[in-house]
C-alpha cells in the first residue's frame, strides 16, 4: 500500500489557499458546511513522500467514488464521460472541444519535389514521395491539429469512448508507432481517414500536432475501396493476419467461418455472443472455448521456450510444467479473461501485445529457471532446486508475486490497470527489469534451504492457492524484498 502521511492543519490551509475551496475534480466550490478532503493528483510512487505539490482538495462525493485512481486520472475520465454524454461524437467535435476550432484553411505549393504548407504558425516543408502502385503523391508530416477534419466520406464512424480512454492511457507511457493517414482533397481540406482513435487520444492528452502520412488529392473512389478492404466494417477473415485468428479458425471451424460472414465489427465479445445466441452454447462454455484458443496460441508460439518444458499429462514426472498448470498460473493471472470488446486488430485491440509480452516473460522464466538446470537424469543440486521452484504450489505463488512486483514497478495503481496487466504495449527495456525480478525470486534461500524434514518441500508442492504463499510470507519472499525496498 502507498505510504500516506497525514497532512497537518497548516498544510491543509496552504492547499486551500492555493486551490481555493474548490474540488479539484470538477472545479465546483465545496460548501462551507461540508468537510473538505484531500487526495493525490498523480499516482505517488511507493517510496515517495506526500508532497504538497501532488495533493489537492476534493469534495466528499468525488472522494468516495474515486477508487484507486489518482485525481488526474479521475478528472480525465470524468471529462471524457462528459464529452461523450450526447453521442455520437466525431473527431471534429473532439478537436473543437480541445482546441476551440477545427478544419482551418491553409494553402500549399509544390516546389522541386517538396510540398510547402503555409500554416498560421509558419511554413513547413516536406519531401514528396510517389506511390509505385497508384502514382499518388504523399508526404509524412507532423501537422497542427486545428487544420484537421474528419473524413466523413472515407471514415463515417463515430469515436468510441472506451477505445479512446484505453488508447489515451496507452499513450501516457508509450510512443505512437504508426502515423495516422490523411488526404488533402481537391478543395484543399486536410481529411483524416485512418487511425482516428490514435489521433483523438493524442489530442485528448493535449498534443497540438499529429504524426501523419498525407496523400495529395488521391482518387477518393479508389481510396474508399482500399480503405474498406483494409479496415471496413465488412472485412473478411482473410484480412486478419494475427495468428490468433487462425487459431480460432482451426478450433472453431465452421462456427468461426459463419461468424466472419455476419455483418458489422468483429470482436471477442461479438464472437462470444454469436456462440451463445446462434450456437446455443452456455456463456461459461463459450468463454472457456475462446480462452482455450488464446492459451493454445501462446503455447504453440514457436518462440515460446517454456513450451518445451510441458508434459502431456498433468502428472508427468519428466517435465516441470503442464498445460493444466499454465492455465492455473500464467494464463489465469497474467491475461485479461475473454471477452474483450475491442474490434479485432484495431488500434485498441491489445491481444497481440499481450501475447507478445507473456511469451517474453515465459522465455525469461525458462532461461532463468530451467535452461541448463532442469536435468531429471542427472538429478543434481541445480535440478533439485528447479524442481522446488516449479513444484505445484510454488509456481502458483510466485506467478502472483511476479505479477504484483511488475504492477508496482509499472505503477499500475488502479483496478483497471491491474486487470489489464499485460494488455498494453511494454517497451523492451522494461523486460530487463522483469528479468531481474525473476532472478531475484529464484535466488531466494527458500529454494535451497536445507530441509531434512521435507516440510518445506511439502508445503511448496501443495497444489492450492494459499499454502506456498503463506510460506513465502514467513520466509520474507515478498514484493518488498524483490523490489529491494
Ligand atoms: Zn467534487
Amino acid at each position: 500500500m502507498p505510504h500516506r502521511r497525514q497532512l497537518s492543519d497548516s498544510e491543509k490551509e496552504q492547499l486551500l489557499a492555493q486551490h481555493g475551496r474548490r474540488c479539484f475534480v470538477d472545479g465546483e466550490p465545496v460548501p462551507e458546511d461540508e468537510s473538505i478532503e484531500f487526495h493525490h493528483i498523480k499516482p505517488y510512487s511507493e517510496d515517495g513522500p506526500t508532497t504538497l505539490a501532488n495533493v489537492a482538495p476534493v469534495c466528499r462525493r468525488h472522494h468516495r467514488t474515486i477508487g484507486t485512481m489518482s485525481l488526474q486520472e479521475y478528472r480525465d475520465k470524468l471529462e471524457l464521460a462528459g464529452f461523450f454524454e450526447d453521442e455520437p461524437k466525431y473527431l471534429n467535435d473532439l478537436i473543437s472541444f480541445k482546441r476551440g476550432h477545427y478544419g482551418e484553411k491553409f494553402t500549399y505549393e509544390i516546389l522541386d519535389g517538396a510540398i510547402c504548407l503555409y500554416f498560421e504558425g509558419g511554413r513547413q516543408d516536406y519531401p514528396l514521395h510517389t506511390c509505385a502502385t497508384t502514382g499518388w503523391q504523399y508526404f509524412y508530416a507532423t501537422l497542427p491539429v486545428e487544420y484537421l477534419r474528419n473524413d466523413r466520406d472515407l471514415q463515417p464512424r463515430a469515436l468510441r469512448q472506451a477505445s479512446l480512454w484505453r488508447l489515451y492511457r496507452h499513450f501516457q507511457t508509450n510512443t505512437q508507432l504508426a502515423p495516422s493517414i490523411c488526404r488533402i482533397d481537391e478543395s484543399g481540406d486536410l481529411l483524416l481517414f485512418d487511425g482516428q482513435h490514435k489521433a483523438a487520444a493524442q489530442i485528448w492528452s493535449g498534443r497540438t500536432t499529429i504524426e501523419s502520412k498525407v496523400y495529395l488529392d488521391p482518387n477518393p473512389r479508389v481510396l474508399k475501396e482500399t480503405n474498406l478492404e483494409a479496415d471496413g466494417p465488412f472485412r473478411q477473415m482473410s484480412f486478419y493476419s494475427h495468428e490468433l485468428m487462425r487459431k480460432y479458425a482451426d478450433i472453431f471451424g465452421e462456427d468461426w467461418a459463419e461468424y466472419m460472414e455476419t455483418e458489422g465489427e468483429k470482436s471477442e465479445l461479438g464472437f462470444l455472443n454469436f456462440l451463445i445466441h446462434a450456437k446455443k452454447k452456455t456463456k461459461a462454455r463459450a468463454r472457456k472455448e475462446i480462452a482455450l484458443a488464446m492459451y493454445r496460441e501462446i503455447v504453440d508460439d514457436p518462440s515460446n521456450k517454456l513450451s518445451g518444458y510441458l508434459s502431456e499429462t498433468p502428472r508427468g514426472r519428466k517435465q516441470p510444467l503442464s498445460f493444466a498448470r499454465l492455465k492455473k498460473t500464467f494464463f489465469q493471472h497474467l491475461l485479461v479473461p475473454p471477452p474483450v470488446q475491442e474490434e479485432f486488430e484495431s488500434d485498441t485491440d491489445f491481444r497481440k501485445h499481450e501475447r507478445r509480452n507473456l511469451v517474453k516473460l515465459m522465455n525469461i522464466v525458462a532461461e532463468e529457471g530451467l535452461e541448463g538446470k532442469w536435468a531429471p537424469d542427472r538429478a543434481d543440486a541445480a535440478h533439485q532446486k528447479a524442481e522446488r521452484v516449479f513444484s505445484a504450489g510454488a509456481v502458483r505463488a510466485w506467478v502472483i508475486l511476479l505479477r504484483d512486483v511488475i504492477n508496482q514497478h509499472l505503477h499500475h495503481y488502479t483496478d483497471e490497470q491491474r486487470r489489464q496487466f499485460f494488455y498494453r504495449g511494454i517497451s523492451d527495456p522494461e523486460f530487463a527489469y522483469f528479468r531481474q525480478f525473476v532472478q531475484k525470486i529464484f535466488s531466494h534461500k527458500i529454494w535451497d534451504d536445507p530441509d531434512p524434514s521435507g516440510e518445506i518441500s511439502a508445503r511448496l508442492a501443495k497444489d492450492d492457492a494459499t499454502t506456498a504463499r503463506s510460506l513465502f510470507d514467513e520466509k520474507r519472499l515478498t514484493a518488498r524484498w524483490v523490489l529491494g525496498e
